[in-house]
């Protein structure tokens, strides 16, 4: 089976792993440091913050920003649920916004107006988590400018956006936002196994957020209600978790951080091969708005299903049968039984449903091979006709 997603793991990086292996340091040792230098500087950010994984990392980065009962957190029905259960998890509220028809983002329009309608009502969200799907950035210009209009936090979910960018700026500078939050999950763009992390530029942000990764805990004097107890001495200041990343993670981070760029560059050739071998099918292609260089994490299409003599299922079951690893990204999260239960109904997000109707990920990942590509657009073009 081809896979819809794999890591790519090269002799270095099992060497970066190996040596912390040999070092003194499992884990809250120099190698996590390394990486959070390493992916802030990448970023243009001033702080990093290494967790165990993105999910982690969202539910952090809510609470950091204050969302607990009483409030309530908005993203995009297109994505995995993470997204959204990071708001529970708090005791806040959720809200869709559906998303644009050409981006599968959120849409801007939708945003706005749903915005204007929520002030009226006095519902305003505290917190917006836009998701970069697919790893092409939402307009965070647009988004960043509604946010500061009434007043809302941004966390950009950009589990799938490392290594890409918006106008001209890194995705994870947080120019419109006030962190952001990368997975490593190996089907992501890097990988630390499992792995998440969070770059901010606001020094507040980062200091609860490395508390929370840690019991909430602190050994900081400034913030210490006594002092001149003894070196053992620290503060639990607020209920935190064990979230942290361990350095064999981080060092295959660190590892994976050198060949980033190369992995966004092939899996964009690799996309731009796709786009020909599938140019005359009856399938939409993925839209690129020209001011996002994509990381191209998922290449999704939609089938033009009036056109097409088989159903989605019977597609997307064939070339399951033929070997190819297809996927689908993703089910509107409102959809699942847990938010139906919290009132949710089918036709709240039009257009996330519609998508989800049509919608089929093919494989892409930096190993694919042009071979694996042709066979798979050969398989298409026999289901389709
Ligand atoms: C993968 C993913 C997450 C969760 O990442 P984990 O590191 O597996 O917790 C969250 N949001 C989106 C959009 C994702 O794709």
């Amino acid at each position: 089976m081809i896979p819809y997603g794999r890591q790519e793991i090269s002799e270095d990086d099992i060497d970066a792993v190996c040596a912390v292996l040999r070092s003194d340091f499992l884990t809250q040792g120099p190698a996590i440091e390394r990486f959070e230098k390493r992916v802030a500087d990448y970023c243009g950010a001033k702080h990093a913050i290494a967790v165990s994984n993105a999910t982690a990392a969202l539910h952090i980065a809510c609470l950091s920003l204050d969302v607990g009962p009483s409030d309530i957190v908005w993203t995009s029905p297109n994505t995995f649920v993470a997204s959204a259960n990071c708001a529970l998890y708090c005791g806040a509220e959720v809200d869709f916004v559906d998303i644009d028809s050409r981006t599968w983002n959120i849409s801007i329009e939708l945003l706005a107006e749903k915005l204007r309608i929520a002030e009226r009502a006095g519902k305003l969200p505290k917190v917006l988590v836009p998701v970069h799907f697919s790893g092409q950035s939402c307009d965070m210009e647009a988004i960043g400018q509604l946010a500061s209009k009434y007043g809302i936090a941004v966390i950009e979910d950009a589990s799938h956006a490392i290594g890409a960018s918006f106008a001209g700026k890194p995705v994870g500078s947080c120019l419109y936002s006030d962190c952001a939050v990368f997975s490593f999950h190996p089907v992501k763009i890097i990988t630390t196994g499992e792995g998440g992390l969070i770059v901010t530029n606001r020094d507040d942000l980062a200091a609860k957020l490395k508390r929370l990764r840690s019991h909430g805990i602190t050994r900081d004097n400034e913030l210490m209600q006594s002092s001149g107890e003894g070196g053992w001495y620290y503060e639990q200041l607020e209920l935190g978790f064990n979230y942290r990343m361990t350095d064999i993670q981080a060092a295959l981070g660190n590892s994976q951080m050198e060949r980033l760029d190369n992995f966004v560059d092939r899996r964009s050739k690799l996309a731009t091969r796709y786009s020909e071998l599938l140019a005359n099918m009856a399938v939409t292609l993925p839209h690129h708005d020209e001011r996002t260089i994509s990381s191209w994490h998922l290449y999704v299409i939609r089938l033009k299903l009036e056109a097409i003599r088989l159903s989605h299922r019977e597609i997307f079951d064939a070339l399951r049968k033929a070997g190819i690893g297809v996927n689908l990204h993703y089910i509107p999260v409102y959809l699942q039984p847990y938010y139906r239960a919290l009132g949710f109904t089918p036709g709240y997000c039009v257009e996330a449903e519609s998508y989800y109707r049509q919608a089929i990920s093919l494989p892409l990942y930096p190993g694919l091979t042009e071979t694996d590509q042709d066979y798979i657009a050969a398989t298409l073009r026999q289901l389709l006709e």
